[in-house]
């Protein structure tokens, strides 16, 4: 059956042979609801058996292959415990566990004392990393290293069934009309979608990366993306508004009030924005700088000059904190003739109904909040700027939704505290125009930052007293056991008993399940110096800035990623003193550890930190991209794919200058980026 559409592939997973219920359930539960989605299920890429890690370095989730050696059996007997093998390497100790497993078949498989390689999903009970069922097990290590080449597949699908499956959707793939220009495809050896598809899913293929039927899908895949992003742009560029019209002198006094100067990027980021606001096309703009880089100030003073044009401003804080926080800078720094008000959670009732009927009155001109200011009932009578400060997790589907939401006069100002690396950026905001503060404000100092052994914590307990004695705060960061929704603070309650009980009184707590009324107490009391060192979990909000907390330890430092340290290390370094970051490992460090590290050390530059990090660990692990519902993409990879993002880069513009029509281009679109907003484009 091969057909010239494309609704075999959009179909839905029933239809297919071999499918049953139950697989069909834990299809869906990964989120492959149909055929074109089952086509990118490549497991052998993401099941890597091959390399062996040790104890010390295992990852929470992660399919890994460990030598080690049981030293002892818990078979306890009772129904519902499982079988549990105590095992060890040179650098820790694990557990092998299992369910329903006879005592002998355990006996055999992991004898006491012999060296033995399993390999399986690592798990975590009781502080203790475990594999449950391990996946194999062999005396032979290189066994376990071959199987990752096989087509093993999702748990609870056997290999043969999922083998079948595909044959089916290989057979039945229809050929599809080419949307690819012939220059662009002579790129790929005029490889046509259909063969790329066949050729990829060949056991012999696997991991031919430079492979033109690999570099024709992935190039499929950006250029899909760029085009939606470039159809946005479009429709959003078609929008005319109410110019703004405003005098720059408001602005130059606000700016010469401030106690420093703007740096260079500040002034040109500020500028772009004015001109957006003057000019008739709506604003859709990202003002992306690293942590501490000034951008709230750059907000506020567009902010002075849209309620200088006769407009409103709302102010979008990811927390109330941080509402709180630009609030009180707008109140310092604003004429009182700027009518600014707050709306938080705990606004009273009638305070609330007050506040709500003077923005519709337009007695105020600037409200601050959550997301809470959109709600429905909440209507402004000239709104005419939206804020949004640090959401770099937002998709590209919900920023068209606030983009919309104001009204056509209202331009929008986004705000991210995430440098990431430039393939990333035209990815995940390639929707949007863009502003860069890259300087830092010259008065900053460096933060030193140091690694330590966990061991040394005499050491590392002198030098906070020390600081404590200077007057100086300490944010001490435990990270989180476990990387699920159900956090685990018990390494931060922990801390917080032991360092108590050195410091009196003189330490507070706080974590994810922390009330949001404490919360605020327990900031407020740090910010206020009332406390001295604040143990938490990574929560501490980004943006919240605490000029005189000047060291930050990390435990457990390896378990981060090198952006992620960066935005950490971030927190301290605001004010005018000499600020420290000190690093926490349990050992000593590997080399590839060490590598990170220097990479943390040698620079302060958060774009060259997440384009190393990138190297490191791959796009995906980057600040959490993976799990925040932005586009990740099946094959192409912005870090080895940066020549196709590039070609893609180029050939947009070249469209967009001779405004093509996008038809061409609509199976791609739809196969690819399945998401509402295309559909009224093609
Ligand atoms: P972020 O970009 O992380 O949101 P903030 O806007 O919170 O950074 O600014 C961090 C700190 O730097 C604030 O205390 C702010 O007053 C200060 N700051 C901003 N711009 C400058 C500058 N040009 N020179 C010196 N300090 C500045
Ligand atoms: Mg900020």
């Amino acid at each position: 059956m091969i057909n010239n559409t494309y609704n075999y592939l959009l179909s839905d997973l029933k239809k297919l042979k071999g499918v049953g219920i139950k697989t069909y359930n834990i299809l869906k539960k990964k989120k492959i609801n149909n055929i074109f989605d089952l086509l990118w299920r490549l497991p052998k890429s993401y099941t890597d058996r091959s390399k062996s890690t040790k104890i010390k370095d295992l990852k929470i989730g992660e399919v890994q292959t460990i030598t080690l050696v049981p030293y002892k059996y818990n078979f306890p007997r009772i129904r519902n415990l499982p079988n549990r093998i105590y095992c060890k390497d040179e650098t820790g100790e694990m557990d092998c566990i299992f369910f329903n497993s006879y005592e002998g078949y355990i006996k055999k498989i992991l004898p006491l004392n012999k060296e033995v390689t399993v390999s399986g999903k690592v798990g975590h009970f009781r502080n203790k990393y475990q594999i449950t069922n391990p996946k194999y097990i062999s005396k032979d290590a290189s066994i376990i290293k071959d199987k990752h080449n096989k087509y093993s597949l999702t748990e609870g699908i056997s290999e043969n069934v999922y083998n079948k499956i595909i044959n089916q959707i290989l057979t039945n793939l229809p050929i599809l009309d080419e949307w690819h220009d012939e220059h662009v495809l002579k790129k790929f050896d005029n490889i046509s979608w259909n063969e790329s598809i066949i050729q990829l899913h060949k056991p012999e293929n696997v991991g031919k990366f430079k492979s033109n039927f690999y570099k024709r899908l992935a190039f499929d895949e950006i250029l899909s993306t760029f085009l939606v992003h470039s159809q946005i742009r479009k429709n959003i560029k078609k929008i005319k508004k109410q110019q703004k019209f405003f005098k720059n002198e408001s602005q130059k006094k606000l700016i010469d009030k401030l106690d420093f100067e703007l740096t260079n990027d500040q002034k040109k980021s500020l500028n772009e924005i004015n001109n957006d606001l003057k000019s008739n096309q709506k604003m859709f703009r990202l003002l992306q700088g690293d942590v501490g880089s000034g951008k709230t100030i750059v907000a506020l003073c567009a902010a002075a000059n849209v309620v200088n044009s006769g407009f409103q401003i709302a102010v979008m804080a990811p927390t109330e904190i941080l509402a709180k926080q630009h609030y009180n800078l707008a109140k310092k720094i604003f004429d009182k003739n700027i009518n600014l008000e707050i709306l938080s959670s705990k606004t009273q009732y009638k305070e609330k109904k007050t506040i709500i009927k003077k923005l519709k009155e337009k007695q105020i001109d600037i409200i601050f909040g959550t997301h809470a200011i959109f709600q429905k009932k909440i209507l402004f009578n000239k709104l005419g700027l939206i804020i949004i400060d640090e959401q770099h997790k937002f998709g590209v589907n919900q920023r068209k939704k606030l983009s919309d939401k104001g009204g056509d006069n209202c331009d929008v100002l986004l705000m991210s505290a995430t440098p990431i690396p430039r393939t990333l950026t035209m990815t995940v905001y390639g929707d949007m125009d863009l502003s860069i503060i890259r300087e830092k404000p010259k008065s900053r100092k460096e933060v030193k930052t140091y690694s330590k052994l966990e061991t040394k914590i005499d050491e590392i307990l002198r030098f906070i007293k020390k600081e404590i004695q200077n007057n100086n705060q300490i944010f001490w960061v435990c990270p989180l056991i476990e990387e699920s929704k159900k956090l685990d603070h018990s390494s931060a309650v922990e801390k917080y008993k032991f360092l108590k009980n050195k410091f009196p009184n003189q330490v507070s707590l706080l974590h994810g399940k922390t009330e949001n009324e404490d919360k605020e107490k327990i900031l407020k009391d740090f910010l206020n110096q009332k406390t001295k060192i604040l143990v938490s979990t990574t929560i501490i909000e980004v943006g919240i800035d605490f000029p005189n907390a000047n060291v930050i330890i990390i435990e457990n430092a390896n378990k981060f990623g090198l952006s992620q340290l960066h935005q950490l290390r971030g927190r301290v370094g605001r004010g005018e003193k000499q600020s420290s970051c000190i690093l926490l490992f349990k050992s000593s460090l590997t080399d590839n550890a060490k590598k990170r590290l220097n990479i943390l050390k040698s620079s302060t530059d958060g774009f060259v930190i997440s384009e190393e990090d990138m190297k490191l660990r791959g796009f995906g692990d980057i600040l959490g991209f993976k799990q925040s519902g932005v586009k990740i993409f099946k094959l192409a990879d912005p870090l080895h794919n940066n020549d196709l993002f590039e070609l893609a880069e180029k050939e947009i513009k070249q469209m967009e200058k001779k405004n093509i029509k996008l038809s061409k281009y609509k199976t791609l679109m739809k196969l690819y980026d399945q998401a509402d907003i295309i559909y009224d484009i093609v």
